[in-house]
């Protein structure tokens, strides 16, 4: 098996592909979740013919690549200190650290109160994520038993719900019917929330994102498309 990377122009992005001469009869071109786009050629096939098939599915490739970036939380690191902003459904809140005996979180007036005997990034980082933690429990589970009330008329067993950090998704689905949301996601609109809870429920059904399931998906929530959008751009 031999391998070599190539590149096309696709408007003003590039787009580079691994190319695997294997034993096959026809081309195969894949694009992966970590965003590589891999063509298996047959043996001897001539490149410029590759690159040829490439260009011509080159849009394909593009919304297959813009698919799985929207599932890469892109929070930037923060360092945890007064005077930063830090994201809670949507909003932005400024961080401000107050020297108390008793430890609290709380939202007032545009700002994120932490209130900590100390105020070292560690433990303000900490008291944090715990409060993300309890607030993406509570919302989460609401937001889920509210658009499973809408969902359910199909007629599928509800999935158990799950929240955990996630690198490289914002949601998931699992075989055994458990339904994972990445806690990031209290970060995010509320919109965008339900719209990856809809996206998972639609998966009960088709596990793959074919033509099936993007009716399903249109249909449970006609206007997912902005949504899916606003999520891409919201954690910035
Ligand atoms: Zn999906």
């Amino acid at each position: 098996m031999s391998r070599k990377v190539e590149s096309i122009a696709y408007g003003r992005e590039k787009i580079v592909f691994d190319v695997l001469h294997v034993k096959r009869k026809t081309l195969e071109i894949s694009v992966h979740p970590d965003k590589s786009v891999v063509v298996k050629a047959p043996p001897g096939s001539d490149s410029e013919e590759v690159i040829r098939r490439v260009q011509r599915r080159a849009g394909w490739i593009h919304r297959q690549i813009l698919y799985f970036e929207q599932f890469e939380p892109r929070t930037p690191p923060r360092r945890h200190v007064s005077g930063e902003s830090h994201l809670y459904l949507g909003r932005k809140y400024r961080l401000k650290i107050k020297k108390s005996q008793i430890r609290q979180v709380s939202l007032k007036n545009g700002y994120l109160y932490i209130q900590s005997p100390t105020s070292s990034p560690n433990h303000v980082q900490t008291l944090l994520e715990e409060w993300y933690l309890r607030k993406a429990s509570i919302c989460f589970h609401a937001v889920f038993h509210l658009c499973w009330e809408q969902f359910k008329k199909n007629d599928v067993a509800m999935p158990d719900l799950k929240i955990r950090k996630m690198k490289t998704r914002w949601g998931s689905l699992s075989t055994g019917g458990r339904l994972t949301l990445n806690l990031d996601l209290i970060k995010a609109p509320k919109g965008c929330i339900e719209y990856v809870v809809i996206h998972e429920f639609c998966h009960l059904f088709y596990r793959n994102h074919d033509a099936d399931f993007y009716r399903l998906l249109h249909r449970s929530l006609p206007d997912w498309v902005q949504r899916k959008h606003k999520l891409e751009t919201a954690l910035v």
